[in-house]
């Protein structure tokens, strides 16, 4: 079979890409929507629907359908990835088209289906459901192909995927129910009761990123909140060492679970681990400092991958690619 207009799609907790043959990347947003509550209506899908989020808009509900590594919300999802699609210019159709979607690997099965068929059903796409690990695998520049194996760390916003992958399949794979999300919220918690000033998740994510774990260029960073006590806007001084103390948590926890799957793997891997490095990807491996603790814990040396927020598109695009190279071959035979 002739394949058209194949995509592959990454979605995450915190963002959705599309990659859609021949076109390369054409959308890569949040993964959010809001509904008007008292019609139903959608308002706005990906960024216009995450600006508004923590805003309290009068009858708007603003969505992260994927919220904890899970679908907590299976409508919410297909309908945000139906309007993703139509925003991608991917039209329904006659053709069946096929797609590669990488989910969280804490949905269930049923949940997966699901997903399957709004695609399927809606948009008429033939869709496979891939694992997420080895998507970043291929992005992170793997020869799977060749049955070269490796070691992967993917944090995203809701989950840390680390997993030990060769030749297109896992080997060894631990799901943490911590990642992005989990740091933003350390944050909000530490700095509410280290300096009485209430943040939203969007100024503690700024001092994640600006401060992470090795305190920024200045030691601190400023950010505005609430004051707990007068509930005025107020800007602070944010020190670096209390974000990094709010961040340990959630750090040694990452650390803990690369090294219970580092002292899994089976000995023909390790070779192929050692050279390869422990490859770290999504959002949360731009963390400041946190590679360097990757590798101070569990005693092996970490990379991150290039342009890790688009590691697992890029690499669910060549799976795309590997398959629709097969399928012309075969046609030929
Ligand atoms: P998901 O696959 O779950 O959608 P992503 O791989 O897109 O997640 O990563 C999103 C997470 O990465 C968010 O929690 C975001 O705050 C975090 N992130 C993005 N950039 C940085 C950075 N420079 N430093 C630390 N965390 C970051
Ligand atoms: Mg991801």
């Amino acid at each position: 079979m002739r394949i058209r207009g194949s995509v592959a799609i990454d979605l995450g907790t915190v963002n959705t890409l599309i990659w859609v043959a021949g076109r390369g990347i054409v959308l890569d947003e949040p993964s959010a929507i809001a509904i008007d509550s008292s019609t139903g209506a959608i308002m706005a899908i990906g960024t216009a629907a995450d600006a508004l989020a923590e805003k309290e808009p009068q009858d708007i509900n603003v969505i992260h359908p994927l919220r904890d590594g899970v679908i907590a919300d299976l409508d919410a999802t297909a309908e945000m990835l139906h309007g993703f699609l139509r925003k991608a210019g991917s039209s329904g159709g006659p053709l069946r088209a096929n797609a590669l979607v990488c989910v969280p690997s804490g949905a269930t099965w049923v949940e997966r289906r699901s997903v399957a068929a709004a695609l399927e059903t809606r948009r008429r796409y033939s869709v496979e459901l891939i694992d997420e690990p080895v998507a970043a695998a291929a992005g992170a520049g793997l020869d799977l192909a060749a049955g070269a194996g490796g070691f992967i760390v993917d944090i995203g916003g809701g989950t840390t995927e680390v997993a030990a992958v060769a030749g297109w399949r896992v080997v060894r794979a631990e799901s943490l129910r911590m990642a992005g999300n989990a740091m933003d919220a350390a944050i909000v918690n530490a700095v509410r009761s280290g300096l009485g000033l209430i943040l939203s998740q969007r100024a503690a994510r700024q001092l994640k990123v600006e401060l992470g774990l090795s305190g920024g260029q200045d030691g601190w960073a400023e950010a505005v909140g609430l004051d707990a006590a007068r509930r005025t806007p107020r800007l602070e001084k944010v020190p670096g060492e209390l974000v990094a103390a709010a961040l340990e948590p959630v750090v040694s926890a990452i650390g803990r679970t690369v090294q219970q799957v580092l002292s899994d793997i089976p000995a023909g891997l390790a070779e192929d681990v050692m050279r390869g490095k422990v490859r770290l990807t999504g959002g949360g491996a731009l963390l400041p400092g946190l590679a360097s603790r990757i590798e101070s814990t569990a005693e092996i040396s970490a990379v991150v991958t290039e342009d890790p927020l688009r590691c697992v598109v890029r690499g669910a695009a060549l799976m795309v690619d590997a398959r629709r190279g097969n399928d012309l071959r075969a046609d030929k035979e």
